[in-house]
């Protein structure tokens, strides 16, 4: 019994990674999310396309391989990632874990934002995230929560996103 738990636990490490993320809501600009363009008066000001599920996640995926944050391998002082869609920095993200071993065992992001309903756009962002990420649309969760009216979600003034994740890396 010892010797099949030990053998279980050398075929692969799990690990788990936190992604918190907030943007500002400006006229003018497009709501993006999870690489969905969704209609909204008001979209996310960013040095890219401002996806706040989508940054939260690759801070979660980043921090889980304990390779930083998204800030430091794609800065906003750099303009090749002005106005650039946040699905490519999520594929640059999952390419970057990959070159250590680690693929997404899943992921779970919710979206705090008083307006608007996502939900019939939810089952495009998944797919999105999940092509990005390799992995199929049932290893992706994403869901919302207003904050009933409070703080800077609640007034409208920004987004925030919140994400959780496993990542795994297989032995031989
Ligand atoms: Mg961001």
């Amino acid at each position: 019994m010892i010797g099949e738990c030990k053998r279980l636990y050398i075929m692969n490490t799990i690990r788990i990674g936190f992604g918190y993320d907030v943007h500002r809501l400006v006229s003018g600009c497009a709501l993006i999310l999870g690489g969905v363009k969704i209609p909204h008066p008001y979209g996310l000001l960013g040095h890219s396309d401002a996806d706040v599920i989508t940054h939260a996640l690759c801070d979660a995926i980043l921090g889980a391989a304990a390779l930083g944050d998204l800030g430091r391998h794609f800065p906003d002082s750099d303009p090749r990632y002005a106005g650039i869609s946040s699905i490519k920095l999520l594929e640059e993200v999952v390419q970057k874990i990959a070159s250590s071993g680690w693929k997404l065992g899943n992921a779970d992001i919710t979206l705090v934002a008083q307006a608007p309903k996502i939900v019939p756009f939810v089952t495009e962002m998944e797919k999105n995230i999940s092509d990005a990420c390799r992995v199929s649309a049932d290893q992706i969760n994403i869901k919302a929560t207003t904050t009933e009216g409070l703080g800077f979600t609640g007034t409208g003034e920004g987004m925030a996103a919140y994400a959780v994740v496993t990542i795994i890396k297989w032995h031989q």
